[in-house]
């Protein structure tokens, strides 16, 4: 393929990833803007690999196959409410690529460079290695965190912001090592240390993190693994590869922004972890009387209502309840009820987790509302409906300052005339907190799978 005709495809490639980021920041539009993706991809892929770059195609075809089938296997595998997960380790490729390639182009003896060229090449190199090592390391330990293979709690070292200001300084300083001794060819003892130290950095900024702040860290990593990506571009002459870089890299940057500002958690406290363990902070200590109800008398107070929200957290997805949670949605319309869902940025495990599940489930998007737009309502709802939902419904965020969860925004429920809370016991969410809204006098506790205990007020409305 000429160089021309590659350029062209990978302008082509470019325009349909900006069109798929911005299809994807809407629910009516995300389906268009994956396939919009995919074809990019695919450009990107066929135009690289019949680019005059490419020389072993028995190699490329082996690896494709390989990577493909994984790819495949996991993603018909993983189950929804594993996605985050998944995210988090395909992001640890991305910086092990980076830092492959890194290590290719160090040992590669066929780049002759001279002069500025060879300088910029030997930085390109240290700083692929680099993000893209932090990124490998902090992915596999947010697979860890989110897969529970390691505790959510934040591990806090002493004078742990000191180590992470050394672990930058000795970085700086390998790095005017290596460009010393990569002006002479040399080079690879301080490359190797720096490694080390950046897959040291990124395994403790990313155990420093509590749970709660895990979607935040996710987004950053998706951030870093776009820099990673374009640091990889940089190392091996692609512009594609450095613009969908910077994209996935700015992306990722602004989500995890409007994140913390959903959160009222500051980006840098985030990123230098803990929220969790606040010194002296405890965590909400629930006393008083639980009012326990049944899907009879759940479905006879949805009857008495005019005014509904639902309210779906992590534990819907863990019952699968979305397609039960339409169909009762579907009767109460059709009894002339208004019924509308409430969404909290962080309800579930990764962002846009529950329009993902109401989607599937055929829920029309025009009921389905973010946190800030229906926050304010509540006292006019006769009931809220709070489906395995625990955090984002916590009231101590907003009235304990103790709270390891204070300062963040919840939905507000408790404001409605009654609170149904369908959950199987009185355990506490993914912070670890005790919730008061379970005691509240106007709450009552419909316990049990969310799915079963939905079944049941569906048959009990259509009874
Ligand atoms: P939580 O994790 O706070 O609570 C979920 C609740 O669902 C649990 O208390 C559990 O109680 C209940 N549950 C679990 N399984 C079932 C079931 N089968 N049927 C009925 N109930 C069930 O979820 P939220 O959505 O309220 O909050 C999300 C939390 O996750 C926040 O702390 C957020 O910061 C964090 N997080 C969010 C991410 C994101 O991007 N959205 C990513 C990573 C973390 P019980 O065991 O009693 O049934």
């Amino acid at each position: 393929m000429s160089h021309s005709l590659v350029t062209m495809s990978y302008i082509v490639a470019t325009i349909l990833f900006i069109l798929s980021l911005s299809g994807l920041s809407n629910q009516e539009t995300s389906r268009r803007g994956n396939y919009y993706g995919m074809i990019g991809m695919a450009i990107a892929i066929l135009a690289t690999a019949l680019s005059g770059s490419v020389t072993a195609y028995g190699l490329l075809v082996a690896a494709i196959a390989i990577g493909a089938t994984i790819g495949a296997k996991a993603a018909l595998k993983v189950e929804m409410t594993q996605m985050p997960e998944l995210v988090a380790i395909m992001h640890s490729l991305v910086g092990m690529a980076a830092v492959l390639v890194g290590y290719a182009n160090f040992l590669d003896e066929s780049i002759q460079l001279n002069g500025a060229e060879k300088t910029i090449h030997e930085m390109e190199i240290y700083i692929g290695v680099l993000i893209g090592a932090v990124t490998f390391s902090g992915s596999v330990i947010a697979f860890g965190k989110l897969s529970e293979k390691i505790s959510g709690k934040p591990l806090l070292l002493p004078a742990r912001h000191w180590l992470n200001l050394a672990l930058l300084l000795l970085v700086i300083a390998l790095g005017y090592w290596y460009m010393q001794q990569a002006a002479t060819g040399g080079g690879m003892v301080p490359l190797l240390l720096m490694t080390l130290l950046a897959l040291a950095f990124g395994v403790h900024m990313v155990m420093a993190i509590g749970g709660a702040d895990m979607p935040v860290v996710v987004s950053m990593l998706n951030s870093y693994s776009g820099w990673a990506a374009a640091a990889t571009g940089f190392m091996l002459n692609n512009d594609l590869l450095i613009v969908t870089g910077a994209l996935v890299g700015s992306s990722g940057a602004i989500l995890s922004y409007i994140m913390c500002k959903a959160m009222n958690r500051n980006f840098i406290s985030v990123i230098a972890g803990g929220f969790g363990t606040v010194s002296g902070a405890s965590a909400a200590v629930v006393e008083g009387e639980v009012q326990p109800i049944d899907a009879e008398e759940t479905a006879a107070l949805l009857l008495a209502a005019k005014n509904i929200m639902i309210i779906p957290g992590y534990g819907m997805a863990v019952a699968q309840a979305q397609h039960t949670v339409y169909e009762i949605t579907k009767l109460l319309r059709d009894k002339g009820k208004k019924v509308g869902f409430g969404i909290h940025p962080v309800a579930g495990r990764m962002p846009g987790h529950m329009n993902v599940l109401l989607a599937e489930a055929k829920v029309p998007y025009d009921i389905v509302f973010e946190m800030d737009e229906i926050n304010e309502d509540f006292p006019e709802v006769d009931v809220s409906i709070v489906i395995g939902a625990n955090d984002i419904v916590n009231p101590s965020a907003l009235d304990d300052p103790n709270s390891p969860i204070a300062g963040m925004p919840v939905l507000e429920c408790w404001k409605s005339e009654t609170t149904i809370v369908m959950k199987r016991s009185m355990a506490s969410g993914y912070a670890g907190v005790g919730n008061p809204l379970f005691v509240m006098e106007n709450t009552r506790m419909l316990f049990g799978d969310a799915n079963a205990m939905l079944q049941a007020v569906l048959k009990a409305l259509r009874g």
